[in-house]
């Protein structure tokens, strides 16, 4: 038997239970999504099949209202089925996977799963999204088939947009159920899998809720204010933007406290309890009904004065009201942002002098020693629990991470040099002679493993191929500051960006250029990516404006001609090379970077991809052959034998207005969309992690059909015929106000390159020729004053300038 999910159930459509529906439903797969029949019901409305359906209908309503939208594409609506736990129970028979995800409640959810023993299909996946209920106790007394294929599938809110997956095996679960679910979770929904043990919050939450918790108390103690413990353990210390306050806002401080309370009245043997007692100034907020961003207020109030005048507030945690915020100002803040890497930026903070410093190393000392005191307790290894604080926090580096970064040893003789406990595991390796918890041992990223006293190699998928690795094992070809070329095994080749954003400059075009004889010798075939951290993070955001603005400054016309021309035949000659090349695009990848993806032979994108050409935004367009190969995709997107037929009118509106209007796709389904991926050319996958190691995968695929460049045709074009269909377009768009008169003047000069120029309709022209007209409008656009002063506004402010 091979095991599959045709169609899967979630009971509960709440918070999450509606994302991991809209997850499920991304992933292609069938859902059926149950919840409660109201209990308020009319006798008339007992009948009422939509009456009775409110509750999972308003949760579905609300998870397609969701912003950020929880569902890649609304469309994926359409593959779930609503019913309720009444009426329609019995359809839990056809599903492979039934998951839980009902109020935290172990009487509910024990009843809940004793009426799903009675109909479910004997070899049913079931599982619970419980934060912390123990799994042991869920299935008492239910059946041994039930227990064999029940497991915890902790996924974390928002579902679509956190990568962290916590699988929890029950005591009976089956090693095959378990490495299935870490296979679909990984693959199919693009998960990363950390494995629980069957303890009270798992591994984030119990790692999370401690760290939060004793800031929380340090704050008092030490009697810092709300805004500088947030300026300190935000994205200097490679922590999200909202660092501690402002995440607990978010996430609402209620829920916070009850994890809290729960690991300090579950886990009496916790040696650190009582750093998760919730202090009093915490506690009056929640009874106070301030629960964060849900209630307007919790430890930060943002608002309008009645003069209209925009604040931000803060809980002083001394007198429990709420005061002025006063940025701030620790030379150790000055000092990381000096630094270039996330370790020394790290450093300068908790080594420094001043309060805030101080104040820092108080934390992450305290939280490096409860992570290590928690293995094995919590998970097998160190990298469990990095992971999870990464995926399921946004930290960049989890606590054994953070430990390298900063020293293990230097740290842990400050630690005794205060008279700090070093956990002991900690201890025995230093006297054991290992350093680090990380390193790179024949090609593979290892971990220390306590027990054993050895490094073992950290398991990973085929897939999962690790750029960092693949250079620190040989294989770094060439680099420069701005890009390298990096050999990934099998005669395949990484071309990667590593500028701010992964921009794309001149160095890099040249680069481009220097590698491709060597590629052309050596490569089976090229994946250009790149691994930058973060989520959604940048493939590439673009090309460098600010050498853009100093040509047009300085009014050099000619090298903005002669550096596009480089970067286009750069891209063709990519397009046209012995081998195959294979784009691997994620998060933000926009205008040049785009194009980069265009030109490519096929594009391996990850599924949370916001791609578009946004050049209009700053009164310029694609001259990197995106004008050029955004058509040529419309009309590849054709069904084979259609496309000397197809009328090129229906394709041309649609490939002007995604570059007229700088469509940006919220997603890669988005993409296909706007005909920026192309179906059955290119593919879409879940999990970022593997992106690389399927781009490499790609290309092999290729070469072992026989891999031959595409063949130099003629692009047939509509011409003066669409330069004329577009103008009703732009003057509804002007009349409209989607447009200002200058972008109406931009938009007709895109709508002429694209139809090819002034030429007859279905002229079949060359690829140089409309590249050509690309080169003329760019250089054209940047002598205006007025794109000048958008390309000026976007570097200064990062906003766009509509003028
Ligand atoms: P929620 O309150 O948004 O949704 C709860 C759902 O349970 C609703 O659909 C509700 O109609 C349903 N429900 C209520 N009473 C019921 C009953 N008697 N029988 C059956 N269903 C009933 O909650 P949520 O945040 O989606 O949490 C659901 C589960 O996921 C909980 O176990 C929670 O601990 C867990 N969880 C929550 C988060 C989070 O951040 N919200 C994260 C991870 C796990």
């Amino acid at each position: 038997m091979t095991r599959k999910i045709r169609k899967a159930a979630v009971i509960g459509s709440g918070i999450m239970g509606g994302g991991i529906a809209a997850l499920l439903a991304g992933a292609g797969i069938n859902v059926l999504l149950l919840d409660i029949v109201p209990f308020d019901l009319t006798d008339e409305e007992k009948s009422d099949p939509a009456a009775r359906n409110r509750m999972v209908q308003n949760g579905l309503n609300a998870t397609l209202a969701s912003k950020p939208s929880l569902f890649m594409t609304k469309k994926d609506a359409s593959l779930i089925e609503i019913g309720n736990l009444e009426d329609d129970f019995d359809k839990l028979a056809d599903c492979d996977w039934i998951c839980e995800v009902i109020v935290e409640n172990l009487a509910i959810k024990q009843d809940l799963f004793k009426r799903i023993d009675g109909v479910r299909k004997a070899d049913s996946i079931i599982s619970s999204n419980t934060s912390g209920i123990p799994l042991a106790k869920m299935s008492e007394g239910l059946s041994d088939s039930f227990k064999k294929h029940f497991l915890g599938t902790h996924f974390f809110n928002p579902v679509r947009y956190m990568h962290l997956l916590e699988l929890i095996p029950g005591a009976e679960t089956k090693q095959e159920i378990l490495d299935f679910i870490a296979n679909f979770g990984e693959v199919n929904l693009g998960k990363g899998i950390v494995w629980a043990k069957d303890t009270p919050n798992f591994v984030g939450n119990r790692i999370g809720i401690q760290g939060m918790g004793f800031v929380m108390n340090a704050v008092v103690e030490d009697k810092m204010s709300l805004a500088e413990v947030d300026g300190i353990f935000g994205p200097l210390m490679g922590r999200p933007r909202t660092a501690v306050f402002g995440t607990s806002d978010l996430v609402g401080l209620d829920t916070m406290c009850h994890v809290a309370d729960n690991t300090v009245e579950l886990c009496p043997e916790d040696d650190m309890k009582d750093t998760m007692v919730v202090p009093a100034f915490v506690k009056q907020l929640v009874t106070d009904g301030k629960l964060g961003n849900k209630t307007k207020e919790g430890f930060y109030k943002k608002g309008f004065t009645p003069e209209g005048k925009y604040f931000k507030h803060q809980i002083d945690p001394q007198t429990g009201e709420y005061v002025e915020i006063v940025k701030p100002d620790f030379p150790c803040l000055a000092e990381a942002k000096k630094m270039e890497s996330s370790a020394d930026k790290l450093k300068a903070i908790v080594y420094g002098e001043d309060k805030g410093a101080k104040f820092a190393w108080k934390c992450v000392s305290n939280s490096l020693q409860y992570a290590a005191k928690r293995v094995p307790e919590i998970s097998d290894t160190i990298v469990e629990i990095d992971n999870a604080m990464k995926w399921g926090y946004n930290y960049e580096m989890g606590p054994f991470e953070t430990w390298d970064a900063i020293g293990v040893k230097e740290s842990c003789a400050k630690m005794e040099a205060e008279g700090l406990e070093v956990p002991a595991n900690v201890k025995a390796m230093l006297a054991a002679g290992k350093e680090t918890f990380y390193k790179i041992e024949n090609g593979k990223n290892c971990y220390y493993d306590f027990p054993s006293d050895s490094y073992k190699a950290i398991e990973l998928s085929d897939s999962a191929l690790s750029l960092e690795v693949c250079k620190a094992d040989g294989g770094l070809v060439k680099t420069c500051a701005s890009a390298s070329l990096i050999d990934i095994g099998d005669n395949v080749y990484c071309l990667e960006f590593h500028t701010k954003m992964n921009a794309l400059n001149e160095e890099i075009v040249n680069f481009m250029g220097e590698v491709y004889d060597f590629l052309d010798e050596n490569a089976a075939g090229l994946v250009i990516g790149n691994q930058a951290g973060g989520m959604p993070g940048a493939f590439s955001a673009g090309a460098d404006l600010s050498f853009v603005s100093k040509m047009a400054h300085a009014k050099e016309y000619d090298k903005m001609d002669a550096f596009l021309e480089k970067a286009q035949m750069g891209m063709l000659k990519m397009r046209y090379a012995s081998f195959p090349v294979v784009a691997a695009p994620y998060g933000m990848t926009l205008g040049g970077g785009c194009e980069v993806c265009l030109a490519a032979d096929k594009m391996v994108a990850h599924a949370e991809l916001y791609m578009g050409l946004v050049e209009i935004g700053v009164g310029l367009l694609p001259a990197g052959g995106g004008c050029l190969n955004l058509w040529k995709n419309y009309i590849d997107a054709l069904p084979a034998g259609t496309q000397k037929d197809t009328d090129l009118a229906k394709l041309f509106v649609p490939t002007f207005m995604k570059i007229g209007m700088a469509a940006v796709s919220m997603s890669a389904a988005g993409a296909v969309a706007n005909g920026h991926l192309v179906p059955n050319r290119d593919r879409i996958i879940f999990n970022r992690d593997l992106q690389i190691g399927e781009a490499k995968k790609e290309v092999l695929r290729m070469v072992e059909d026989g891999y031959a460049p595409p063949r130099k045709t003629r692009v047939r074009v509509i011409g003066r015929e669409g330069q004329g269909m577009i103008n009703a377009e732009i003057f509804n768009m002007l009349q409209g106000g989607f447009l200002s008169e200058y972008d109406a003047e931009l938009a007709k000069r895109i709508a002429f390159v694209i139809s090819g120029g002034d030429v007859k309709k279905n002229t079949e022209v060359t690829e140089e020729a409309i590249l050509k007209l690309e080169r003329e409008a760019f250089v054209d656009f940047s002598k205006h004053e007025k794109t000048i002063a958008r390309i000026d506004g976007m570097l200064k402010t990062g906003k766009p300038v509509r003028n």
